[in-house]
C-alpha cells in the first residue's frame, strides 16, 4: 500500500561557479628620458633627444612607438592595460572582456561562469530571493531560471500531505531526498503515522504497515478499531 521512494526533485546537476581572479590592473608607464643603452623594442632604433623613450612592460619604447596592439593609440602620456604582455588602451581592454549575460557591460574583476555564461558576481542571484549566489551551490530549472537550493525546493519539491512543508534533501550535501508515497500523496518519512496513535508507519517493518480507512492513515490495530466501531454502529 505505500512505498518509500527516493524522490524525484532533485535537478539534473547542482552546479557551482568557476570563478576567475581579478584582471591585471591599470599601469602607468615608468619615467620618460632622452637616452638609453637600450634600443626602441618595438622600431629598433636608438632613444634619442628628438625621440624620447619611455619603459613599460620591462622593455624600451620611443613615445611614439608605445601603441595600443590593438588601435595603434598612442599611450604615452597616459595609462595603459597590459594582457599577455601586450598594452592596450582602455577601450580595447574592455572590449576584450566577457560581457556579463544579465546586465550586458564589461566583466572587470571576478568573473563567474555557470551554463557556459558569464556573470558578475552581484548579478548571478537567486530569480526567486534574488540573493547572490556567488560561492553557493545553485541549480537551473527547464525555463534556464537560476535558483538558490532552499528556492529550488520551495518551488518545485513535493510537498508531504500531513504537514505541506515541500520534502527536500535531510543534510544540504544530499541530494536524493526520501519521501514515502502511498494514496497517490507524498509524505515525510517522519510524519507518516497513524492518526489515531501517532504510530510511525512502514512497509518495512513488521507490524507497523499502513491501514488506510478513505484516505486517512491508521496502523492495523487502530484500522481494526475503526471498522469495528463502524459495524457496530451500522
Ligand atoms: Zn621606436
Ligand atoms: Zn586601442
Ligand atoms: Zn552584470
Ligand atoms: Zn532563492
Ligand atoms: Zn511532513
Ligand atoms: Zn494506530
Amino acid at each position: 500500500m505505500s512505498a518509500q521512494s527516493h524522490c524525484a526533485v532533485d535537478p539534473p546537476f547542482w552546479e557551482s561557479l568557476e570563478k576567475k581572479p581579478g584582471f591585471s590592473s591599470y599601469k602607468s608607464y615608468d619615467k620618460t628620458f632622452t637616452s638609453s643603452p637600450n634600443n626602441c623594442a618595438k622600431c629598433g632604433e636608438g632613444i634619442a633627444n628628438d625621440r624620447p623613450g619611455c619603459t613599460a612592460l620591462n622593455q624600451t619604447f620611443h613615445l611614439a612607438c608605445f601603441t595600443c596592439s590593438a588601435c595603434n593609440k598612442e599611450l604615452a602620456g597616459g595609462s595603459f592595460y597590459a594582457l599577455d604582455g601586450k598594452p592596450l588602451c582602455e577601450i580595447d581592454y574592455m572590449n576584450t572582456l566577457e560581457k556579463c549575460d544579465k546586465c550586458n557591460k564589461a566583466i572587470t574583476e571576478k568573473l563567474l561562469r555557470a551554463s557556459g555564461k558569464a556573470y558578475h558576481p552581484l548579478c548571478f542571484t537567486c530569480v526567486v530571493c534574488r540573493t547572490s549566489l556567488d560561492g553557493v551551490p545553485f541549480t537551473v530549472d527547464s525555463a534556464n531560471n537560476v535558483h538558490c537550493v532552499t528556492c529550488f525546493h520551495d518551488k518545485f519539491a513535493p510537498r508531504c500531505a500531513v504537514c505541506s512543508k515541500p520534502i527536500v534533501p535531510e543534510s544540504e550535501g544530499d541530494r536524493e531526498s526520501v519521501r514515502v508515497v502511498a494514496m497517490d500523496k507524498s509524505f515525510h518519512v517522519n510524519c507518516y503515522r497513524c492518526e489515531d496513535c501517532g504510530m510511525q508507519l512502514s512497509s518495512k517493518i513488521e507490524g507497523h504497515g499502513c491501514y488506510p480507512l478513505d484516505s486517512h492513515l491508521y496502523c492495523k490495530a487502530c484500522n481494526t478499531a475503526r471498522v469495528r466501531a463502524l459495524t457496530a454502529n451500522a
